[in-house]
């Protein structure tokens, strides 16, 4: 019992530490400051793995990219441990170049350039890491990539609130996260703490999104609700912030996803993408 009180209090204190510039510089730590040629950066955040977070920032940056009054966008996968983008974005056998001034170039697919850690090491080679290296290797794929120009940069966030979420926000401005969440309680007890840790440091929380809410048979088109049916929405009521969508629970979407062609890549006209697209213009409007 006195063991969780300390590391509650632990876990304040870093909270308050971080979330505080003055208290950062002063204790050496590196300053806040705005990746170069970057209009604005989002991070997409969960809870809990599994919950499809990744798929969402893929398609809401192909999304986001196919509006004509949105510039360039950019995507940021930032989970050193499960880096997935690569596999995503059909960019599995990248490595980046260097340019002049010994910047990684972003490789580009279908129009979006991709920075992540899956493009370092090899995809099959577990990475163990202690805290500090994983914010070292963070803040190289912020500051040593050349993303400029950029409309907006997406970030894919590791699940929790760990290191990496400290490091992205005592390192850049973040213009918002957007929480993404399965129905069930199970996930939501989790995104309701990682929400309350983006208010504590500052981040402003643009809304919620609801993942693999309903499924809907392909042969008889019967809808279940295999994971509950209004968690993120209740919970979205309950914190006080906006509800940005559904998506639904489809084989196509996680087929897209494994083979590197994401539905709104691969079927642009499906209900499923539409609704990446309705997420992605409440989420534009909001910046
Ligand atoms: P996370 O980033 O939260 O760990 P992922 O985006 O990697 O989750 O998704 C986990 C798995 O679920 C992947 O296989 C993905 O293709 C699949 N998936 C995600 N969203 C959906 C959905 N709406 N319908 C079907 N499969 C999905």
């Amino acid at each position: 019992m006195r063991c969780w009180t300390f590391l509650r209090s632990a876990r304040a204190h870093a909270l308050r530490v971080f979330s505080s510039d003055k208290s950062s510089r002063s204790r050496g730590l590196p300053r806040k400051w705005p990746i170069a040629g970057v209009n604005r950066v989002v991070v997409i955040a969960s809870g809990k793995g599994g919950v499809g977070k990744s798929t969402l920032a893929v398609n809401l940056a192909l999304s986001l990219a196919g509006f004509d009054k949105v510039g360039p966008v950019g995507l940021l996968d930032v989970d050193v441990y499960g880096p997935s983008i690569p596999r995503m974005m059909n960019l599995k056998d990248q490595q980046p170049e260097l340019d002049e001034k010994n910047l990684m170039i972003p490789p580009i697919n279908y129009g979006i350039k991709c920075m992540s850690m899956g493009f370092l090491v090899d995809e099959s080679s577990p990475i163990v890491w202690r805290g500090l290296m994983v914010m070292q290797a963070v803040e190289r794929l912020i500051r040593q990539v050349s993303w400029g120009p950029l409309d907006v940069l997406l970030i894919d966030m590791p699940p929790g609130t760990g290191d990496t979420q400290l490091s992205i926000s005592q390192l850049i401005p973040v213009a918002g996260v957007v929480m993404v969440t399965t129905p069930q309680d199970i996930a939501l007890l989790d995104v309701r703490r990682g929400t309350e840790m983006f208010r504590k440091v500052g981040i402003p929380v643009l809304g919620v999104v609801q993942n693999m809410s309903v499924f809907q048979c392909s042969n008889c088109g019967h809808r279940t609700h295999i994971f509950g049916q209004d968690g993120g929405k209740s919970f979205a009521k309950e914190a006080n912030v906006d509800f940005l969508g559904d998506i639904p629970l489809h084989v196509s979407i996680m087929e897209g996803s494994d083979m590197g062609k994401p539905i709104t890549v691969a079927q642009p006209e499906s209900h499923q993408s539409k609704a990446y697209y309705e997420i992605a213009e409440k989420i534009w409007k909001k910046l």
